[in-house]
């Protein structure tokens, strides 16, 4: 019986394991937290599994669901299990308090999902007080413990993410104070980014943070510029950093797994297979964040394609190039029976034309959008199998 380790019990891990559970594959689930269920466990709001069960469920209980239907597909599921490194071979390095242990699975799968940028990788100005964290850290305190460092915080950015965390903060009896936006215009989508808005919380747009003001290694206020570059100051004592999402990759770039520069994720075809011929990768740990239907969705497929890698492995496809324009491109090379759909995201807002061309530099195959950063592009695949040679794309305005 073929035995396949997955790294991450979120909804990508555990939709896979389901999947080659039923095929009949043995299946070894390692999650480093206590509780399996990825990020959703966190978030005691919904929206979460309309894709997959046609109903609006909280985060906790669609967790719970994914974790039945796993566990009773026959996956073994093992907590508080960190999985610390793959060598060139595929053995496989768990790490928990009862110590190492080695597995030699045939196939691993990462699904290890993404993380908000941190303050340091935002380089964030002034003291380092506390009371300032991401969102994924507020829901975590929130939803799982039932508390919050500060009353007044401020919201740094403005994606689906970021109504997520005026939410919960709220909820939590500490309202927001206001929201900086770092960009010209707010990221989520209509409806919610009028939310801010509607719930008469002051909204600064083109904000760049100067200071962070701190007494007594506690928040006092923050100092940034507007969009006209007038200074500003407001007293809050909690900053939350939301979205800016990049994959959490430490445990692909530990084993050598070569990483794309732009995704920051592990560097897949569109089977999933990374560059390690062992290891395979689905869900946010392919790229910044999607929601957990996507991800689920990808845990599946990329599932489905393992199972036929172990029958028979297909061949390799052409490459796929990053042109100007694009702030990245998912997967990064072409396969035939496509598991992930081919995913691009705009370096700024643009109308125009999403242009592929061949190693000649001609126009091999074009598409009208219309979109800006954070916006899902998708480009179907299959005409570009159909040229089945290396391409670069790029996104030009009209
Ligand atoms: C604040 C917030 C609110 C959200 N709200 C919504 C919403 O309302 N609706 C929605 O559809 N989506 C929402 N999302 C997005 C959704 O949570 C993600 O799309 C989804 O959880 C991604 O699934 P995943 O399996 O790829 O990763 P995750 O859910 O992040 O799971 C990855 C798992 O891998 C584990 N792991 C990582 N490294 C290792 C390792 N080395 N060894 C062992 N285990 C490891 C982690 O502990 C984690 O459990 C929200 C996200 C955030 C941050």
């Amino acid at each position: 019986m073929s035995h396949v380790l997955i790294v991450g019990a979120g909804p990508a891990g555990l939709a896979a394991a389901e999947v080659l559970a039923r095929a009949g594959v043995r299946v070894t689930l390692a999650e480093r937290q206590e509780q399996a269920g990825g990020m959703p466990l966190s978030c005691g709001h919904s929206p979460f599994g309309w894709r997959e069960f046609r109903r609006i469920l909280s985060g906790k209980a669609y967790a719970a669901r994914l974790i039945d239907r796993a566990t009773e597909a026959g996956a073994e599921v093992r907590l508080a299990k960190s999985v610390a490194q793959i060598d060139a071979q595929g053995r496989v390095t768990l790490t928990s308090d009862a110590g190492l242990q080695d597995l030699a699975p045939d196939l691993i799968l990462l699904a290890t999902g993404a993380r908000e940028a941190t303050r340091a990788e935002r380089l964030l100005p002034g003291d380092r007080p506390l009371g300032v964290l991401t969102t994924g850290s507020l829901q975590d305190l929130w939803f799982r413990r039932g508390a919050v460092p500060f009353r007044r915080p401020v919201i740094l950015g403005s994606e689906m993410v970021s109504m997520s965390a005026i939410l919960t903060c709220r909820q939590a009896g500490a309202p927001p104070v206001a929201l900086l936006e770092p960009g010209e215009a707010l990221v989520a989508r209509a409806p919610f980014r009028w939310l801010p808005r509607a719930l008469g919380l002051p909204v600064h747009r083109g904000v760049t943070l100067t200071d962070l003001v701190a007494r007594d290694g506690r928040l006092r206020a923050l100092h940034f510029t507007d969009a006209r570059g007038r200074a500003q100051e407001v007293e809050a004592d909690g900053l939350v950093l939301t979205g800016r999402f990049r994959p959490e990759s430490g445990l692909a770039r530990l084993s050598g797994l070569e990483i794309d520069p732009f995704t920051q994720g592990p560097r897949v075809d569109a089977l999933g297979r990374t560059s390690h011929s062992r290891v395979f990768a689905a869900g946010n740990a392919l790229r910044g964040v999607e929601t957990a239907g996507w991800c689920w969705a990808e845990g599946r497929a990329v599932a489905r394609a393992m199972i036929t890698h172990l029958q028979s492995p297909l061949p390799d496809g052409p490459a796929l190039h990053l042109g100007p324009g694009l702030a990245w491109a998912m997967p990064q090379r072409l396969a035939p029976k496509p598991a992930l759909e081919l995913q691009l995201r705009a370096s700024a807002a643009i109308r125009g034309r999403l242009i592929a061309r061949d190693a000649q530099g001609a126009i091999r195959l074009t598409l009208q959008v219309t979109t800006a950063p954070e916006r899902r592009i998708l480009l179907p695949m299959a005409p570009l199998l159909a040229l089945d040679q290396p391409l670069t794309l790029s996104l030009e305005a009209e």
